[in-house]
C-alpha cells in the first residue's frame, strides 16, 4: 500500500491516564513528516454511563470510516469495552509483538523478538461450560475454521514482510478434534506460501523451547487461550507485563484486514492519573504499529525503535526507575526519532 500524505484515524479516549497517553501520541504525531488527523471518540466511563450505546455507535462509525483506531485504556464497569468493541467490530485475531527492551531488567539474558498471532475468539473463553452437580464441571472448547484461517493468513503475510518462518502451536496430539482442525487450517494456508518455513510445535514444548532459546522463534500463531498464556509468558521474559502494545483485526472473506485497532497493554493507572507521571511507551508503540499497518512502515519502525532508544539511554519514567515525566520522556522519543529519520522527510515514508 502506498501511504497518503495525510493519515486519518479514529482515536478512542478512555479513563485514567488516557488523556496523558493521547497527549504524548499527539506530540509525536506533530513531529512526523506527514499530517495526522485524529477523530476523537469519547469512550470514558462517564460518557458510557450516560449513553453507552451512543458512545459505541460513534466508535463504530469512526473506525468504519477510517479503517483504523488507536484506543486508550478504559475502565471495565458494567461491561468490558474491549469485549463490546471486539464483538461489534468482529475482531478475530490479535497481534502482540513482544521484544526485549534495552535497559529493562529481566531474569535471564535471552533476546526475545517475538510476534504472537492469536485467534481472538473461541477456545474455552466463550464460557459455554456448566457445573454437573457439585463435584464436576464441563466446558466446551470451540475452534472455528474461519478465524483459524484468518490468523494463519495474517501470520504468513507478516512472515513475508519480516523474512522469517511461522510456528503454529497447540496441543494437537491431545485435543485432536479442535487443535487438529486448527493445525489442518494452518497447514492449508502454509501451502500457499511455499517459500515460508512452517513448523508445528506442541504448546508445552514450545514454552520450554522459547524459554531456553527465544532467538529461535519470530512468529507464533496459536488458538485463543494458548495465545493468552504465551503473551504473558513472553512479557514476563522481557521483564514487563504492562509495556507492550497489541493490535486487533477483522477480515474479509479473502483474509484481508478490514478494520484494525491498536492499544497499549496497560490499564487506566488511576493511582497516578492526571499527574504527568505515566509511561507512554506502550501507547507510542501502539501508534507505531498503526503507522506500519497504514503503510508508513519506515516511520512506524523508527518510532518503535526510538522508544527503545530512549529507554535504553536511561530516559525513563518512574515505573522504570527514572525521573522523567510523561512529556519529558516523549520529548526524548521525538529526539531519538529525529535522529533515526535524519535526512528523511517524505522520502522516508
Ligand atoms: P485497571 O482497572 O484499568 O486495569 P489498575 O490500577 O487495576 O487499573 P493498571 O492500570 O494496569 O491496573 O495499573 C497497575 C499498576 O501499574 C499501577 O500502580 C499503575 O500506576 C501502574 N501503571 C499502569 N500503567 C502505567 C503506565 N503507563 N505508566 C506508569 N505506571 C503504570
Amino acid at each position: 500500500m502506498s501511504p497518503a500524505e495525510t493519515l486519518e484515524l479514529a482515536e478512542f479516549h478512555g479513563d485514567g491516564i488516557s488523556s496523558e497517553l493521547s497527549a504524548a501520541v499527539h506530540r509525536v504525531a506533530e513531529s512526523l513528516p506527514m499530517d495526522v488527523v485524529f477523530h476523537p471518540v469519547d469512550l470514558s466511563l462517564e460518557r458510557r454511563s450516560k449513553d453507552a450505546e451512543g458512545s459505541y455507535r460513534d466508535a463504530e462509525e469512526a473506525i468504519r470510516k477510517f479503517g483504523v483506531a488507536l484506543k486508550y485504556p478504559t475502565i471495565t464497569d458494567l461491561e468490558s469495552p474491549n469485549k463490546v468493541l471486539r464483538d461489534r467490530f468482529d475482531f478475530s485475531v490479535i497481534h502482540r509483538p513482544v521484544s526485549s527492551i534495552p535497559g529493562v531488567k529481566t531474569r535471564f539474558d535471552g533476546k526475545v523478538d517475538l510476534h504472537i498471532v492469536r485467534i481472538a475468539v473461541g477456545g474455552t473463553y466463550e464460557d459455554a461450560g456448566r457445573r454437573i452437580g457439585t463435584e464436576a464441571a464441563v466446558s466446551v472448547r470451540v475452534i472455528e475454521r474461519r478465524p483459524s484461517f484468518q490468523a494463519a493468513k495474517f501470520a504468513f503475510n507478516l512472515a513475508g514482510k519480516l523474512g522469517c518462518g511461522v510456528t503454529s502451536a497447540s496441543k494437537y496430539t491431545i485435543q485432536r478434534a479442535t487443535d487438529g482442525l486448527f493445525e489442518e487450517v494452518v497447514e492449508e494456508v502454509a501451502e500457499g506460501y511455499p517459500d515460508i518455513p512452517h513448523n508445528a510445535e506442541l504448546f508445552d514444548a514450545l514454552l520450554a523451547k522459547l524459554v531456553m532459546g527465544p532467538e529461535d522463534f519470530r512468529i507464533v500463531v496459536t488458538p485463543n487461550e494458548y495465545g493468552d498464556f504465551l503473551s504473558d509468558t513472553a512479557c514476563g521474559m522481557i521483564g514487563s507485563i504492562g509495556l507492550g502494545a497489541s493490535a486487533s483485526y477483522s477480515f474479509d472473506d479473502d483474509g484481508r484486514v478490514t478494520l484494525a485497532m491498536f492499544d497499549p497493554a496497560g490499564g487506566t493507572a488511576p493511582d497516578i492519573a492526571g499527574q504527568g507521571l505515566c509511561n507512554p511507551a506502550a501507547a507510542l508503540w501502539a501508534f507505531g504499529m498503526l503507522l506500519e499497518h497504514t503503510g508508513y512502515r519506515a516511520i512506524g519502525a523508527a518510532l518503535n525503535d526510538a522508544v527503545r532508544d530512549a529507554i535504553g539511554a536511561g530516559h525513563t519514567t518512574g515505573d522504570l526507575g527514572g525521573s522523567l515525566g510523561t512529556m519529558a520522556f516523549t520529548e526524548a522519543v521525538c529526539d531519538a526519532m529525529a535522529s533515526r529519520l535524519t535526512g528523511g522527510g517524505k522520502a522516508k515514508l
